[in-house]
């Protein structure tokens, strides 16, 4: 499956969830691009300075990463979620001819307003190690501890005011036309992103399960 929506709707910590409960990798794009940037590899290099804007990474290295990624024997045999891609039309037309010997079996968009998405994202905090997901609302236990790695805790370098506006407008403008396409094409669940994490985890499993029935 495809997990769309805006950045801040909740997405990573919903499919952690959903990668656990139906046993699938969790394929996130930006932890791909996280972790080359943190390993200084070439893709790393080229990334570092988009993402710190909130700039999105050129289509071809994104659709060159994915391919591959989905090309790994972890993926085939019970399916996967991705989060984070796709982001444009383009990418999802790759996407589209990446899957078609196997193709997607659900798209969902976690509906978030974006004065709501606004307000989590300067609030959010994510581990440096693992990448869980925390707020200033719901901190860990610990000091700026990671609960599950013992990693340090710290604001995205962006989630700053400036990348976060780009961010949201590159959404809207790219990434939202998405959810039109995904429509056309059958494979869309819009699910309400409003509520504790359990309310929308339910709502997802739900959305999710009458799918694949
Ligand atoms: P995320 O963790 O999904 O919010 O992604 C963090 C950043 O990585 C984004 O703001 C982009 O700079 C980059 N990125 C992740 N996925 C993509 C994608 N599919 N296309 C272009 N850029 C991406």
């Amino acid at each position: 499956m495809v997990m769309l929506g805006r950045q801040g709707a909740g997405k990573g910590t919903q499919c952690v969830r959903l990668s656990r409960h139906y046993v699938v990798p969790h394929i996130s794009t930006g932890d791909m691009l996280r972790a080359a940037v943190r390993e200084g590899t070439e893709l790393g290099l080229k990334a570092a300075e988009l993402m710190a804007a909130g700039s999105l990474v050129p289509d071809d290295i994104m659709i060159g990463i994915v391919d591959d990624r989905l090309d790994c024997d972890d993926t085939t045999e019970r399916g996967y979620i991705l989060d984070g891609f796709p982001r444009t039309v383009d990418q999802a037309e790759a996407l589209a001819d990446i899957t078609a010997a196997r193709p997607l079996d659900v798209v969902v968009d976690l509906d978030v307003a974006k004065e709501v998405v606004l307000e989590r994202l300067a609030g959010r905090r994510v581990c440096s190690d693992c990448a869980a997901n925390y707020s200033l609302d719901k901190p860990p236990r610990y000091g700026w501890v990671c609960d599950n790695c013992g990693g340090d805790v710290v604001q995205r370098e962006d989630d700053t005011p400036a990348a976060i506006e780009k961010r949201l407008s590159d959404y809207e403008t790219k990434t939202a036309p998405l959810i039109a396409w995904y429509r056309e094409r059958g494979l869309l669940e819009v699910v309400d992103g409003y509520g504790t994490a359990d309310e929308v985890t339910a709502r997802l499993l739900a959305a999710i399960d009458q799918r694949r029935r």
